[in-house]
C-alpha cells in the first residue's frame, strides 16, 4: 500500500494534538503568555491576540503535532509505569542526561530556524508560567517531554512573530 493511502488526516492530527495539550494541562492561553514573555520588550505594541494568532499557525504543523502526539504518549506510559527498563527510570526522573525530550522539541524549532533556538534556550533555563507548573516534581505527573515541547511551540511561535514583524517593516 502506497504511504499516500495509509497518512493520517491532517484535521485529525490537528484536532488530536490540541485535545492532548488540554487534557495534559496547558491551554493556549498560557502559551500566549509564554510568547507574549519572549517578545514584549522587542515588539511594546505586541498584543496578546497576534501571539494567538502565531501559536495557531504553528500548531498547524505536522511536526509539530506529531510532536505532541509522542511526546505526550511518552509521559502518559511513563506516568503508569509502562515503560520499559532503564527507560522508564529515566523518563520518570527527568534525567538531565536523557535528552531525548530536547531533540523532540528541536523536531518543532527546525521548522522555524534560528531565533527559535535563542528563544528555546532562554525559556527553557527561566521556565516562566506554565513551564514552572510542568516542571513541579511533586505534582505527581510526568511531562519530562510535554514541557520541552511547550517551550517549543512557544519558542517557534515567537520566531515567527518575529519574522512577520521584519516583513512589515
Ligand atoms: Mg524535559
Amino acid at each position: 500500500m502506497s504511504k499516500l493511502m495509509t497518512a493520517v488526516r491532517n484535521s485529525d492530527l490537528h484536532s488530536t494534538a490540541l485535545g492532548l495539550l488540554q487534557k495534559r494541562g496547558v491551554t493556549v492561553d498560557d502559551i500566549i503568555e509564554l510568547v507574549y514573555f519572549l517578545q514584549q520588550d522587542y515588539y511594546p505594541k505586541l498584543t496578546r491576540e497576534e501571539c494567538r494568532m502565531h501559536i495557531h499557525e504553528v500548531l498547524k504543523k505536522r511536526e509539530v503535532q506529531n510532536a505532541i502526539i509522542t511526546g505526550v504518549q511518552l509521559d502518559l506510559l511513563a506516568e503508569q509505569g509502562m515503560l520499559m527498563e532503564p527507560l522508564q527510570q529515566m523518563v520518570k526522573a527527568d534525567e538531565g542526561l536523557y535528552g531525548v525530550d530536547e531533540v523532540i522539541a528541536l523536531s518543532i524549532l527546525n521548522v522555524y530556524g534560528s531565533i527559535g533556538f535563542t528563544n528555546y534556550g532562554y525559556i527553557d533555563k527561566i521556565k516562566p508560567g506554565i513551564l514552572a507548573k510542568l516542571n513541579d516534581k511533586q505534582s505527581g505527573k510526568i511531562h519530562t517531554f510535554l514541557d520541552d515541547i511547550v517551550g517549543a511551540i512557544a519558542a517557534s511561535s515567537a520566531s515567527r512573530l518575529a519574522h512577520s514583524q521584519f516583513h512589515a517593516d
